[in-house]
């Protein structure tokens, strides 16, 4: 029974990997070309011959390793970010899983994973924040604070206020914050230097972890942004991946976070 269990989750985590891989790639032609694609239609096919992959190659993992990485039509190869995006999920899966066990909480919490997971590949790869999927966090952060008890937002310094109160003052303070800076930059240089997507995404996660979070989350997005350019030699003519930056941001303030560790007195 736990076996069967086990299989069942392995498969569904493994098949919203394989799902984010669509969203991404499809996302990307509807945003920079003028291909005619939503999520479900049509049928997934090979990006270099156009032909449909027949159901059997689509399954995760299994598929890319049956074709041998490449498509069985055309020979040209399927790119191994589609395996990394399943294999990330599962790992994400199975930890979220291990450490949380299942329930609301951490259904919640493998979602936002997803979600920042796209968001950050998209921004890393196009400089691409997509608007509804990047406001959603909002959404799910403003909500989950105002019917409260699934994440709880921390208040150090105020006595007396709700956790909606803190995810909205989040919310505001985070798109504020960037806001001002680049009207700042703007004023000085007359282009802007922050993408409108990030005001929202760091509003989205401002949303979810209240105001007093920001300021570590900037320090350790704008310190992992400059690493991802080294990693990816980004053109640095090019805006940087602020969005992927503060993502990167958000996931190691929340793990200092919960394993209680501090860095220079920022996170306790
Ligand atoms: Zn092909």
């Amino acid at each position: 029974m736990e076996t069967i269990y086990l299989s069942f989750l392995i498969i569904f985590f493994l098949s919203i990997g394989s799902f984010s891989s669509v969203i991404i790639y499809r996302l990307n032609l509807i945003a920079f070309t003028n291909a005619r694609v939503n999520l479900f239609f049509p049928r997934s096919y090979c990006p270099s011959c156009k032909k449909n992959i027949s159901i059997i190659y689509l399954i995760p993992l299994v598929g890319f390793l049956l074709q041998k990485g490449k498509c069985i039509h055309c020979n040209s190869s399927i790119s191994f970010l589609y395996p990394l995006h399943e294999l990330i999920h599962l790992l994400a899966g199975v930890s979220i899983y291990l450490i949380f066990n299942i329930n609301v909480f951490s259904i919640f919490i493998y979602a936002l994973f997803s979600i920042f997971y796209i968001l950050f590949i998209c921004d890393l790869q196009k400089l691409y924040l997509p608007f509804y999927l990047n406001l959603s966090i909002s959404i799910i952060g403003l909500l989950s604070a105002y019917y409260g008890n699934i994440f709880y937002i921390d208040n150090f310094y105020v006595d007396d206020i709700s956790q909606f109160t803190l995810s909205l003052s989040g919310f505001i303070t985070g798109y504020l914050i960037l806001w001002l800076i680049n009207t700042i930059y703007k004023s000085l240089k007359e282009v802007d230097g922050i993408g409108g997507g990030d005001f929202i995404l760091l509003a989205g996660i401002g949303s979810l972890v209240g105001p007093f979070a920001i300021a570590p989350i900037i320090f350790f997005g704008s310190l992992s942004t400059i690493f991802l350019v080294l990693l990816t030699r980004f053109k640095l003519t090019k805006t940087l991946p602020l969005g992927s930056g503060l993502i990167i941001g958000l996931f190691i303030y929340l793990f200092l976070k919960f394993y209680e560790l501090s860095l220079f007195g920022l996170v306790i």
